[in-house]
C-alpha cells in the first residue's frame, strides 16, 4: 500500500484533479495497518459459532483466490487438517482473538473503508471527492493494480477519473419445479458478494429477488449460501463440514440472475429450502407448532429413506451418547453406511436435525412431500421434548425403521409416524392439489385405510403410485377420520362417526408423556372437553387401539 501511495504521489496531475478539500487527501496520510487478513482453524461446530458471533464475514476459500469454475463448493471429511478446517476473513486491528481457536495472520491490510465507520455504501460516500473519486479510492485501486487484483484495462484511467459509477448487485434466484413445469422463486436464501475485502449480502424475498447491502464499481465474486432468513440451514451431506453453497463466480456489479435446473447440485438445496419455507407458512396457516428455528437440514444427493434424528437437540443426552448407536441409526433409518471414524465428523460439525434424500431424479413433489413429513416430526419433537425423541431413536436402532409394533416403546413410533404420515400427506395434498394432478397421493389415499392389529409386519403400507390406499398398524387414517365429515366403514362393525376435529387440536395433543395411541386419545379428549367421546373411543377401537 505504501508503494501504491508513492506511485500515486508521483502522478501529481491525477491528484490535482481531486478535491483538495477531501479530508483524506494529504501527503501526511499515514499508511498503517487497519485490518488483518487471517485464517482460523475450526475444529468443531462451537468454534464456528464463536467466530460467527463476532459478525465476521468469512469464506471457506482463500480470499485472494480467483474462482473460475461455477458450482457447489463443499468441504468434506477428506479436507480435514489436524481434525479441523480453515476459514478466511479479515478482522479489525483491535480484534480480540478467541483463546483456543488457532489462527494465522496472512497479511497486514490497509483498508480505506476501515478509516470510516462501517463498510457500506453510504459510509463510503465520505471517501469521495465532489468529482466522485477520492484519494483513498484511487489509492486502493492503485494498490489493487500493483498486486494483480485489478486488471489495469478494467480500471478507470486515474488521469481522467470519469467515474465509473457504483452499482448495487441485484437479481432473481429461481429453481426448476419438475412437477408444475414453472421456475419457482428460491425464497429466503443469502446472496453474498465480495470484491477484495468488501463484502455485501442480501436475502431473496418471496419473489426470489435479492439486492445486496453494498455497491461496487468492478466485477464481484458471487456466492449463494443456503442459510435461510427464517433461521434454518441446508447442508450438502451428512459428512460435510460446511453448509450448502453455490459458487457463482465473478459477475457484473449490476447484478445477475440464475435458475437452477435438475442438472445442478444446487437444485436439491433450493428445492428443500423452498419446501421448508412452505412448511413453516403452512404451520402458521393451520396453527401447528413450528420446529426449532435453527434447524439443520441435510439435502442428500441420494434416493432412499429420509429421517429426523434431531441430532443437535438430542446428541450426548442420556440414552444417546455413543458413536455406534448413531452409526446403527443412520444405517437403519436411512440406509447410510457411515464408518465410525466419519461418525465423529457428523457429531462434531453437522449434527443434522433432518436428513432428506433429495436427488433431483425424485422430482419436486416427492422431495417436497418427504420434507413436509420429516418437518412434521421436527414440530412434534419440539413440543414432545428430547426424552421422547431418544426413545424413538432407540426404538429404530433396536427394531429397524418401524418394527412390528410389538417392541418396547412401539407407541412412541406409532404416535410419531401417524402424525408424520398424516400431516406430511395432508400438506402434500394442500400444496400439489387435492386432485388427480397430484403425483404423490390421491385424496382417497388417506380415507381408504385398512387397520391391522399389532404385531404385524404391515407397519404402514402404501398402495399405488400415487397412493390410493394404505394399511397397517400405524393408524394414519385415524387422524384423517377425526377431521373429515365422512361416516365411512372402517372395518366390519365400526363406522367413523367423528367429525370436525382440527389439525391444530390433533397437534395440540402430542404433548410430552403422550407415548401411546391411547394416551394420545385421552389427551385429545381432555384438551377438547371430551367432544364426541363415545364416537372417538369407537374410532380408536376400530383401529385396534382400545
Ligand atoms: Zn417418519
Amino acid at each position: 500500500m505504501r508503494k501504491a501511495f508513492e506511485s500515486l504521489l508521483t502522478r501529481k496531475s491525477a491528484l490535482d484533479k481531486l478535491q483538495a478539500s477531501s479530508k483524506w487527501m494529504s501527503e501526511d496520510l499515514e499508511i498503517s495497518v487497519t485490518d488483518y487478513y487471517v485464517k482460523f482453524h475450526i475444529k468443531s461446530d462451537e468454534d464456528l459459532e464463536l467466530i460467527m458471533s463476532d459478525s465476521l464475514k468469512y469464506s471457506i476459500l482463500p480470499l485472494d483466490y480467483e474462482i473460475v469454475a461455477q458450482g457447489t463448493i463443499e468441504l468434506e471429511h477428506d479436507d480435514l487438517e489436524d481434525d479441523g478446517y480453515w476459514i478466511y476473513t479479515s478482522v479489525p486491528k483491535a480484534y480480540k482473538f478467541h483463546e483456543g481457536i488457532l489462527y494465522e495472520v496472512l497479511e497486514e491490510l490497509f483498508l480505506p473503508e476501515s478509516l470510516v465507520e462501517g463498510n457500506n455504501a453510504s459510509d463510503r460516500r465520505d471517501l469521495k471527492g465532489s468529482d466522485g473519486l477520492s484519494f483513498l479510492e484511487l489509492l486502493e485501486e492503485e494498490s489493487l493494480v500493483m498486486t494483480g487484483n485489478l486488471d489495469p484495462n478494467e480500471r478507470v484511467n486515474p488521469n481522467s477519473p470519469n467515474l465509473r459509477s457504483y452499482q448495487r448487485p441485484q437479481g432473481f434466484i429461481r429453481v426448476q419445479n419438475t412437477t408444475t413445469g414453472i421456475n419457482d422463486p428460491v425464497m429466503g436464501v443469502k446472496v453474498k458478494t465480495r470484491r477484495w475485502f468488501k463484502w455485501g449480502s442480501g436475502y431473496t424475498d418471496t419473489n426470489g429477488f435479492y439486492s445486496v447491502d453494498n455497491t461496487y464499481k468492478y466485477d464481484v465474486n458471487y456466492e449463494i449460501v443456503f442459510k435461510n432468513s427464517r433461521g434454518f440451514k441446508i447442508w450438502p451431506s451428512i459428512i460435510s463440514l460446511s453448509t450448502a453453497s453455490y459458487d457463482w463466480g465473478k459477475g457484473s456489479p449490476a447484478g445477475r440472475s440464475i435458475t437452477f435446473s435438475t442438472n445442478s447440485s444446487a437444485w436439491r438445496f433450493a428445492t428443500v429450502n423452498n419446501a421448508t419455507v412452505q412448511y413453516f407458512n403452512y404451520c402458521t396457516q393451520f396453527n401447528v407448532g413450528l420446529p426449532h428455528s435453527d434447524l439443520r437440514i441435510v439435502a442428500s444427493d441420494n434416493t432412499g429413506s429420509s429421517s429426523a434424528p434431531m441430532l443437535r437437540r438430542v446428541w450426548g443426552l442420556v440414552g444417546f451418547t455413543n458413536n455406534s448407536q448413531l452409526s446403527t441409526f443412520l444405517l437403519k433409518a436411512n440406509g447410510l453406511n457411515i464408518v465410525l471414524n466419519l461418525i465423529a465428523t457428523v457429531t462434531k460439525f453437522v449434527q443434522p436435525d433432518i436428513i432428506i434424500m433429495a436427488s433431483s431424479s425424485l422430482g419436486t413433489a416427492s422431495v417436497s412431500s418427504v420434507t413436509f413429513h420429516e418437518l412434521a416430526h421436527a414440530s412434534h419433537m419440539r413440543q414432545a421434548g428430547s426424552a421422547y425423541w431418544i426413545k424413538y431413536i432407540n426404538y429404530i436402532i433396536t427394531y429397524g425403521a418401524y418394527g412390528s409394533g410389538n417392541g418396547n416403546n412401539n407407541g412412541v413410533c406409532a404416535v410419531g409416524e401417524m402424525w408424520g404420515f398424516y400431516y406430511g400427506y395432508f400438506l402434500t395434498l394442500q400444496h400439489f392439489g387435492n386432485n388427480n394432478n397430484n403425483p404423490i397421493i390421491r385424496p382417497i389415499g388417506l380415507e381408504n385405510f385398512t387397520p391391522f392389529q399389532r404385531p404385524s409386519d404391515k407397519d404402514i403400507i402404501r398402495i399405488g403410485f400415487p397412493v390410493r390406499e394404505m394399511e397397517g398398524w400405524i393408524p394414519v387414517g385415524l387422524l384423517h377420520d377425526l377431521v373429515d365429515n365422512n361416516a365411512d366403514l372402517i372395518r366390519p362393525g365400526f363406522t367413523d362417526n367423528v367429525s370436525g376435529y382440527t389439525i391444530s387440536q390433533i397437534f395440540g395433543a402430542l404433548r410430552p408423556g403422550v407415548e401411546t395411541v391411547q394416551g394420545f386419545r385421552n389427551r385429545l379428549l381432555q384438551n377438547n372437553g371430551n367432544r364426541q367421546q363415545q364416537a372417538v373411543n369407537n374410532l380408536f377401537e376400530a383401529y385396534y387401539y382400545n
